[in-house]
């Protein structure tokens, strides 16, 4: 009875599932392989969650030598955006995170375990649904949403699980001539799953991340396929994760809770299970407290944050590494320019209970990063960055490109390079000094040095400001001119006997240095005078004056 009423609910498949098993054969892939996936649904919002847990499952199975995948998760077309797809795959690839297998573009894949895209998969639910319905494990159930809604008030009322399981499942038993009357009225249907649990009975999730987890079987008849022939995701996990050779499901720990569904349908499915690791989802301080970095709330919750704000790629990389595996960061200490692939990481050390965000630590390595990049790297990474997001930041950087690499260069390329840097979208206003364009010419000079004074500094160095000047020779011309200004030239002799001067060389550097760039504090003020040049430098001391 049971296949007839597959015959009559699938009436257009034909394939069985032994046909599909020989379609996607097993892996032939080494020993100890991982094979893991990300499989998002095309909304086109990518959360940094989402590009966390991308990042592990791609180094989990790649260091193992095994295959990384992308499977899109389009069954809920009410959250699909056009594009989404595309802007995943761009979101991802902006961070180094490619697949070797799936969905390459919004309807193109490579790879021998497609369709990727969950959408052209609908021949291959119904079989194995069709299966399930002729062995007697699954059904069609008529009920509609009000008898639905009705059995949800009641559970509510009586303090009862809810869902569809014992009496509540009223389509489970009917006979084959009153499911034929129901179809030929056009009722429309969903596909349940005969649930076979009780949960008297505990099961146990061994999950890679955190550990042991006991929970009840799954009782409830829970639907396979959806009124529109589309399967929800427990069957589409089930059957996709199977069928593409997923040895590892990495995905957020919301899903914890439906592990028992998933449980028994991998078991009625006849299906081995994959191992699981359920991360949990990136924490945030908030009002000393802690909650998870919110969509709505945190602009950092967006991957398009950290490429808007021109966070390095690798920077933000490895700082989702050292959220991932603490030890991360000593290991990067000792090995600084190897493959993150080499990097012992595991599961196992992962936060069971979320990794707390911290937009400084991320701060301290762009910085780093960034400190240790050439000048003309930067300069490329600035300005492909300046074409997406700062037009015009970009034509003054690409107007002379050697003059912006001589900026750039300030304190780099050295043992010891400057670590100012933390962000892309900050060198526009870090830099600013050097371009008359964009800079904004308020002059910061420090509240112990008066008025005439500072004219008279500024006076005295503009005739003796040279551009040849090797740093020593600049320097020394700076120390001799502060005796007659009433200056000492060591601040050593301004300490001993402060009483006898108007301050020391430091005071006199830093009103040039104002005058020239607004600021007190500045990259090496020799560099920067040389790069502004003669007659750019007497320029601002004059302006500086006239406007004292
Ligand atoms: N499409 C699911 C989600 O976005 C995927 C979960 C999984 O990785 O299995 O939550």
């Amino acid at each position: 009875m049971s296949k007839e009423l597959a015959e009559i609910l699938f009436p257009e498949i034909t394939l069985t599932p032994q046909d599909l098993e020989k379609k996607y054969p097993r892996r032939n892939l080494p020993e100890g392989a991982r094979v893991t996936r990300f499989a998002p649904s095309p909304t086109g919002f990518l959360h940094i969650g989402g590009l966390f847990a991308a990042m592990i499952s791609k180094v989990w199975a790649e260091k193992s030598g095994g295959v990384f995948y992308l499977r899109i998760e389009d069954t809920d077309k009410k959250r699909e955006i056009e594009n989404g797809v595309k802007i995943i795959i761009d979101g991802l690839s902006d961070f180094g995170i490619t697949f070797s297998e799936g969905m390459t573009g919004n309807d193109t894949e490579v790879g021998d375990y497609g369709p990727y895209l969950q959408s052209k998969r609908e021949e291959i639910y119904k079989t194995y649904a069709k299966d399930l319905v002729a062995k007697g494990l699954a059904y069609p159930c008529f009920m509609t949403e009000e008898e639905l809604e009705e059995i949800r008030i009641k559970q509510e009322e009586l303090k009862l699980t809810p869902g569809i399981y014992g009496e509540f499942a009223k389509c489970r038993d009917l006979s084959i001539d009153a499911v034929k009357e129901r179809l030929n009225k056009n009722l429309p249907y969903v596909i349940r799953l005969k649930s076979g649990g009780n949960i008297e009975n505990r099961i146990v999730l061994d999950d890679l991340i955190k550990g042991e987890i006991s929970m009840p079987e799954n009782n409830l008849d829970i639907v396979l396929l959806k009124s529109d022939g589309i399967p929800t995701y427990h069957f589409a996990h089930a059957v996709d994760d199977h069928l593409m050779g997923t040895t590892d499901v990495i995905r957020g720990d919301e899903w914890i809770s439906s592990y028992p569904i998933h449980y028994e349908l991998f078991k009625v499915l006849g299906f081995t299970m994959p191992r699981y690791a359920h991360i949990s989802p990136i924490m945030k301080q908030d009002n000393g407290g802690k909650r998870k970095l919110s969509k709505r709330k945190d602009p950092e919750a967006a991957v398009s944050y950290y490429h808007e704000m021109g966070y390095p790629k690798e920077a933000v990389i490895e700082y989702l590494m050292t959220l991932a595996n603490s030890n991360f960061e000593d290991w990067r200490a000792q090995n600084p320019t190897a493959d993150i692939n080499e990097f012992p990481f595991e599961l196992s050390k992962m936060s069971p209970s979320g990794a707390l965000f911290d937009l400084v630590k991320l701060t301290d390595i762009s910085k780093n990063y960034i400190s240790k990049l050439n000048c003309e790297t930067l300069y490329n990474m600035l300005t492909s960055w300046a074409k997406e997001y700062d037009k015009e930041f970009l034509s003054l950087l690409e107007k002379d490109p050697q003059y912006a690499k001589r900026i750039l260069n300030i304190e780099r390329e050295i043992e010891k390079p400057r670590k100012d840097i933390a962000k892309l979208s900050d060198v526009k206003d870090y830099i600013s000094y050097f371009y008359d364009e964009i800079w904004d010419g308020k002059l910061d000079f420090p509240e112990n040095i008066n008025k005439e004074d500072i004219i008279n500094i500024l006076n005295t160095y503009k005739d003796i400001f040279n551009e040849n000047d090797d740093k020593e020779t600049w320097f020394e011309r700076i120390r001799q001119m502060c005796p007659p200004l009433g200056f000492a030239a060591m601040p050593k002799e301004y300490k001993k006997n402060p009483g006898l001067y108007k301050g020391h060389v430091g005071d006199v550097s830093t009103v040039i240095r104002v005058a020239a760039t607004g600021r007190r504090n500045t990259p090496d003020l020799y560099e920067i005078l040389m790069i502004l040049g003669k007659e750019k430098v007497t320029k601002r001391l004059l302006d500086a004056i006239n406007k004292l």
